[in-house]
């Protein structure tokens, strides 16, 4: 048994908000960090099975990396490598590379980007650890 779609955004909504709740401790970072965690709701590793899913706009979009990507494979499920993979997929890597070298981002936007691509790769962390304990707990 996996976690299902559910299981896994819940467990970002509940991670989401304990980063908010550390406002206190670690100042308005926190805002960024959960807003990237939250895009991991739309931005899954299992966007790799996106072709066995309804056909949405979203679905279809991701239609070709779900085939050239297995499910569960390393490309998709291995935290940062996966969310550079997906995030170049997208295309928002590319997009923000050329809008910074001609420089388009300001100071303040380079930051709230590090950090919200630093809160989808925890979310993808999370993902990945839901996955290996539900699989851990099938096969006990
Ligand atoms: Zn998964």
């Amino acid at each position: 048994m996996m976690p299902n779609k559910m299981t896994h955004d819940l467990a970002l909504v509940s991670m989401a908000t304990g980063v908010i709740l550390s406002l206190p401790a670690n100042g308005v970072v926190v805002f960024p960090i959960a807003a990237g965690m939250l895009a991991g709701i739309a931005l899954s590793p299992d966007l790799d099975v996106a072709n066995r899913r309804p056909r949405t706009v979203w679905n279809m979009y991701w239609w070709l990396y779900s085939k050239l990507i297995p499910h569960r494979d390393s490309l998709s499920h291995m935290p940062l490598i996966s969310t550079m993979i997906r995030l170049i997929y997208l295309p928002v890597i590319p997009v923000y590379a050329w809008l910074s070298s001609t420089g388009h981002v300001s100071e303040l936007g380079e930051w709230i980007f590090k950090w919200c691509v630093v809160g989808l790769a925890l979310a993808d962390c999370l993902h990945t650890i839901l996955d290996i304990a539900f699989s851990y707990w099938r096969n006990r």
